[in-house]
């Protein structure tokens, strides 16, 4: 690889399946229209019908971090002949993307990309950002993916499966009452923010229920730890101001157990949201996976909330044990002065974090909830 970061030609390893492009002459015209080495032409045409074990080729693109982006390689594409859009949502081949000025676009996406990824089943997520490169109106093809940060995945079957990229932020929306807010829950949802490395907001609807007063130590454990807190009623509008100022230009998906009001809020912050939840479905065949899958719905005040009933219960649970105290942001000041470095906090001996539990450092609940967790049935 040449020092030059801004153009390199580099040896990209390819899937051992990767399949040869059904229509000839395509090679010529990848390369005349978006400048691909001449190797790599070469290279294709060498390999068709052959079953190679590992393939190489050279293409001209840079290194990437394989696990923030699921690419080896970020390419270099003809940028003046493509579209920047944002992936709403991903049916099977077909991917929905939307330009800044809000054109939709059906977008199959290009063979050398799915070779490249690292996943060719999720090669295009939700919340991708891409370059495209427009067929007609309404079609496209998607040449580049760009690098990705706030990926919320999780491990199925031993691989990764990404649900939705560059969130910006977890909504964790509980409820005041009906049903009982439970704290523990609120914790759960805030490792899988830490794990993510993405903004937690905590949200408590139905305050219209209750004496605000009494979620004030609540508040304040999470306010100590730099988390924000909001306090509304989708059902008097109380709080919803300040809300929709934290959602603005943001990519925010939203966590929480059924019933707690997370449509309600959706539809104060946008009443005109269902409709357009109906319009990216009805672009599309509908898939198996359509009810589970990711879609961004985009804020008329700018960004877009993700909400589906798959990531609502947030099944994301791939955090071990052993990882935990370190995502628990108030006790993880404490793990290194444990005695044993393997220290569980629970049963031990000469621990750092039961020391500054039984001297008031640390707020029992928040310790227990730790303790909830690290069990198996946690
Ligand atoms: P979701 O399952 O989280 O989407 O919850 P919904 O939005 O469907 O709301 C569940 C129930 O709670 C509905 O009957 C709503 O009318 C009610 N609800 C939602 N927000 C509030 C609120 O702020 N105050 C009160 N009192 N009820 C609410
Ligand atoms: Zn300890």
């Amino acid at each position: 690889m040449t020092s030059d970061p801004k153009k390199s030609k580099i040896r990209a390893k390819f899937r051992k399946n990767h399949q040869p492009r059904a229509r000839k002459g395509d090679l010529t015209r990848d390369y005349e229209e978006h400048g691909f080495d001449e190797e790599a032409t070469t290279y294709t045409e060498r390999i068709s019908g052959k079953g190679d074990l590992t393939r190489h080729k050279t293409i001209i693109g840079d290194h990437a971090d394989e696990n923030t982006s699921g690419f080896a390689v970020h390419l270099h594409v003809d940028e003046e002949h493509c579209l920047a859009g944002r992936v709403l949502s991903v049916h099977g081949l077909a991917s929905v993307v939307e330009t800044e000025d809000g054109q939709r676009f059906q977008c199959a996406t290009r063979q050398l990309l799915k070779s490249l990824s690292t996943d060719q089943r999720h090669v295009v997520a939700a919340g991708d950002r891409v370059l495209f490169r427009a067929e007609n109106e309404t079609e496209g093809l998607i040449e580049r993916i760009e690098p990705r940060h706030g990926v919320l995945s999780r491990t199925s079957k031993g691989r990764q499966h990404v649900i939705v990229t560059n969130v910006d932020q977890l909504l964790i929306v509980v409820s005041a009452a009906e049903p009982t807010l439970k704290p523990n829950l609120i914790d759960r949802f805030l490792i899988t923010a830490e794990k993510a490395g993405i903004r937690a907001v905590i949200c408590i609807n139905k305050i219209d229920l209750v004496d605000p007063a009494d979620f004030q130590p609540l508040i304040g454990v999470y306010g100590q730890m730099g988390y924000q807190v909001e306090l509304v009623s989708a059902e008097t509008g109380f709080g919803i101001e300040s809300l929709k100022q934290r959602l603005e230009g943001m990519e925010t998906v939203l966590a929480g157990q059924s019933g707690v009001g997370k449509s309600t809020i959706l539809n104060q912050v946008e009443p005109g949201l269902d409709l357009r939840v109906n319009e990216v479905s009805s672009d599309n065949q509908k898939g198996r996976h359509t009810t589970t899958a990711a879609v961004l719905l985009p804020l008329s005040i700018g960004g877009y909330v993700v909400d589906t009933p798959g990531i609502r219960q947030l099944e994301l649970w791939d955090v071990i044990p052993e990882e935990v105290a370190g995502y628990f942001r108030d006790l993880r000041p404490y793990i290194n002065h444990c005695r044993f470095p393997d220290c569980t906090h629970t049963h031990e001996t000469l621990c750092a974090v039961k020391d500054a539990v039984a001297d008031g450092l640390l707020d029992t609940r928040r310790y227990d909830s730790y303790c909830q967790l690290i069990t198996p049935e946690g």
